[in-house]
């Protein structure tokens, strides 16, 4: 099998990443906590950090999967506002600006029923909470919703959108910031999610994308590899039972640009300022750009 999925028509790809992302998603928190030693938790802590999200903002959370990302970005808005206190575990609504309402019924993500969302496309005139995730695979999502239920977090304050991050459905300008955790790299037109990032950004909003890079120690490549080519795909066999996904995961972060490369890919989808800060010698980096 080539899990790069270079050499697989683009749909077949889709399908592909589709199932990987199907069959980890149960098991998805418990072995990024093992995979990376609980490293993931520091990085996407700094993810936000560089954010500095701000109440009021309206930030999206692309291949936000179980929503990770998204929990922080209420929390750092809940932090900005009212203090250490206001946290997203503590439950609670917080809209965007104080006054926005859920965008569909209450309880009730606007792209439930698993549609693409191309439809329900949520704009200027819907509203938007504080945070918005959207991810390609359902069950990712239904995960995410899970969890934000569990915390007493409802969708006036984050909603779940199932969409494409190469064809988003989001009307342009709507965003204040966008982030992409560890999801670009599994997208087929990366150029074109840029291009949709950029597109749905307002002027002045930032994009960071936090991604497995490329090791800048010397030495430290070879041990890394022993790990991700051995241990990696040996605990989803223990732990998830599926081996085979783990291993596409681990070759997907090979055949990703290097720092400078995707740095490069980002500006030429029109964002500005683009700089990059390695985290753990390279082996992630967080890449950010603006919309000017
Ligand atoms: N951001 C989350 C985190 O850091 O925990 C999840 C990362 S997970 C490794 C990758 C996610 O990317 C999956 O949830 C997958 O469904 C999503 N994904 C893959 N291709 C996508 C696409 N074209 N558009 C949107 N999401 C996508």
């Amino acid at each position: 099998i080539d899990f790069g999925f270079q050499h697989v028509p683009r749909e077949e790809k889709e399908t592909l990443v589709g199932e990987v992302f199907t069959s980890v998603s149960s098991s998805y928190d418990v072995m990024n906590d093992l995979m990376s030693g609980g490293m993931h938790r520091v990085w996407k802590d700094r993810l936000v950090e560089k954010l500095r999200p701000r109440p009021g903002q309206r930030h999206l959370d692309v291949a936000g999967g179980t929503g990770d990302v998204a929990f922080r970005v209420l929390d750092a808005m809940r932090t900005a506002q009212y203090g250490s206190a206001g946290s997203a575990h503590g439950g609670g609504s917080f809209a965007a600006g104080g006054a926005a309402a859920a965008p569909a019924a209450a309880g009730e993500p606007p792209a439930a029923g698993g549609s693409a969302a191309g439809g329900a496309a949520a704009g200027p005139s819907q509203q938007l909470p504080a945070v918005t995730v959207c991810d390609i695979n359902a069950s990712m999502l239904a995960e995410g919703r899970r969890k934000a239920e569990a915390r007493g977090i409802g969708p006036e304050s984050v909603q779940w959108v199932e969409g494409n991050a190469e064809q988003l459905p989001f009307d342009s300008g709507v965003f204040d910031s966008y982030t992409v955790a560890f999801g670009i790299r599994n997208v087929t037109d990366r150029p074109a999610a840029l291009r949709e990032a950029h597109r749905v950004l307002r002027p002045g909003g930032r994009l960071l994308c936090l991604e497995f890079s490329k090791v800048v120690v010397p030495g430290m490549q070879q041990l890394y590899d022993l790990y991700s080519f051995n241990v990696i795909p040996q605990i989803g066999r223990v732990v998830a039972g599926d081996a085979a996904s783990y291993q596409y995961l681990v070759e997907s972060i090979r055949m990703f640009p290097d720092q400078e490369s995707w740095a490069g890919m980002i500006e030429d989808a029109g964002f500005r300022g683009v700089d990059y800060e390695n985290l753990t010698f390279g082996v992630v980096a967080i890449h950010s750009g603006f919309k000017l």
